[in-house]
């Protein structure tokens, strides 16, 4: 079956869009190998001066989970040819020098070869002569590591199959439905397929009616994404990229497997 993707709607940091046909398994493979994305965050953060409320620890965090965007491009540490040492195709520096009273925000961060996605994002409050003096290096890693290395959130709801019969035009399910649906239009009762989360609350509320009943029940070769970015990525390419780890993952599955040599 041929696969079609329809768009539904596009933001600046969320997409969504209509798959048809495929299935539940390749569906969830693509949403689980966002984890396999590499992406650019703060790994280690270094410390010389720090009179600020929060403890080192909880500021490296804070600093480790600002969104950042590579200028140019970065290997993995684990597959350079520093061995992991650290050096300028791998790993990216950072400084920041503040002096209160101020708000430190994440545009403080100096760096070259990256872009700071939200330079307003605030780090510390410094009150009057506290100072933050810090080093930082940023490197490339996956969501599989660590959370600050994914770049968006992805999930998806099967499309509904729905089926109206015999409506005997009350409207009384139409307050029913929690995610507001379901409407009447040129005495027709309509029920939005991209509203509805098959919560079954329309269907459970006429089980007892005489007249009318609603079915709703998941397709399962149609399937809405949802896709909100970080930053780092568009939320379209985070969907392109998914596809191409899976792709990477299934080819490096294939070479391991060709290795087997057959045995009497
Ligand atoms: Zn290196």
């Amino acid at each position: 079956m041929a696969i079609k993707i329809e768009k539904i709607s596009k933001t600046k940091e969320k997409i969504s869009f209509l798959v048809k046909g495929i299935n539940n398994s390749i569906a969830n493979s693509i949403r689980r190998n966002v984890l396999e994305i590499p992406i650019l965050a703060i790994d280690t953060v270094e410390f010389s001066k720090n009179d600020s409320a929060l403890y080192d620890e909880m500021l490296a965090h804070r600093i480790g989970l600002i969104p950042l965007k590579s200028t140019k491009t970065f290997t993995p540490r684990k597959k350079c040819t520093c061995k992991g040492k650290g050096c300028l195709k791998c790993t990216a520096a950072l400084k920041l020098k503040a002096k209160g009273p101020a708000m430190v925000n994440a545009k403080d961060l100096k760096t070259k070869g990256m872009e700071i996605v939200y330079p307003e994002m605030p780090i510390v409050l410094l009150a009057k002569d506290q100072e933050l003096q810090l080093t930082a290096q940023a490197t490339l890693g996956t969501g599989r590591e660590h959370a600050k290395f994914t770049p968006g959130l992805v999930w998806f709801n099967s499309f509904p199959i729905i089926d109206i019969k015999g409506c005997s035009e009350c409207t009384e399910c139409i307050d029913i439905c929690p995610r507001k649906a379901i409407s009447f239009k040129d005495k027709k009762l309509i029920i939005d397929p991209l509203k509805c989360d098959i919560c079954e609350a329309c269907v459970e509320f006429l089980k007892n009616k005489e007249k009318c009943s609603i079915s709703i029940k998941p397709s399962e070769e149609d399937f809405i994404f949802y896709i909100e970015s970080f930053g780092q990525l568009k939320s379209e390419e985070i969907f392109v990229d998914a596809i191409n780890s899976l792709d990477n993952n299934l080819k490096e599955f294939e070479k391991q497997i060709k290795k087997f040599k057959t045995t009497k």
